[in-house]
């Protein structure tokens, strides 16, 4: 549905995005937009993303880029007058956006954060060694390369002072209860989906 827009959107966020009920709370001062260290980057700052929202502007909104480059600073959530909790939405927003699959082609945040949750749900632990690997060739094979040289020195540092075990490579250490684990995110799931609300 390009350019459309839907009337229902700011209610649909209500509902599905984290914190999204604090949306219509906004009254545009621009407060959040000027505090955001990278907002001039982004293509649509903080501010414009709640305008956005409440103009049904669901598609612009969800298929942006913007909210991926939250790094989490809360300068915003500090000096919004009204006290809105903009991180969390700029997080939630992301997320509701992944669920519903209209994260832009090769957004390299998201890419990253679904690489760091692969590996770490895998057993419960992080896998340093792995994770580390399949980030330099999350861009294909010949960036990895690039990128490994690039880094090997640091990666031999790691491995030296042993803050990386080489034999991690052979799968690593996992939590306790590896199964208890994937029962209790496998409930979790269920539980969100069925929380959905279709708009
Ligand atoms: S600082 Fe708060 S009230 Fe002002 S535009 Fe940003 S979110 Fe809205
Ligand atoms: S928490 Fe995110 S949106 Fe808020 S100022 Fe920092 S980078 Fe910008």
């Amino acid at each position: 549905m390009s350019n459309a827009y839907r009337n229902n959107f700011l209610r649909e966020v209500t509902a599905n995005v984290e914190e999204g009920e604090w949306v219509k709370m906004c009254m545009q001062c621009g407060v959040c937009s000027g505090s955001c260290p990278l907002g001039p980057h982004w293509e649509h700052p903080p501010q414009e993303i709640f305008m956005m929202i409440r103009a049904g502007k669901r598609e612009e909104v969800l298929k942006s880029n913007s909210m991926w480059y939250c790094t989490s600073c809360y300068n915003c959530i500090a000096r919004c007058p009204r006290g809105l909790p903009i991180t969390h939405i700029m997080h939630g927003l992301a997320h509701y956006a992944k669920r519903l699959g209209m994260v832009p082609q090769n957004q390299q945040t998201a890419k990253f954060a679904q690489k760091f949750w692969d590996n770490l749900t895998k057993k419960g632990r992080v896998n340093e060694l792995t994770l580390g690997l399949s980030l330099y060739f999350m861009n294909g094979f010949g960036e990895g390369v690039k990128t490994s040289l690039k880094m090997q020195g640091v990666g031999l540092g790691m491995l030296k002072t042993q803050r990386m075990d080489p034999l991690e490579i052979l799968g690593g250490h996992g939590c306790k209860d590896v199964a208890g684990l994937q029962a209790a995110l496998k409930k979790a799931r269920q539980i969100e989906e069925a929380k959905a609300v279709k708009v």
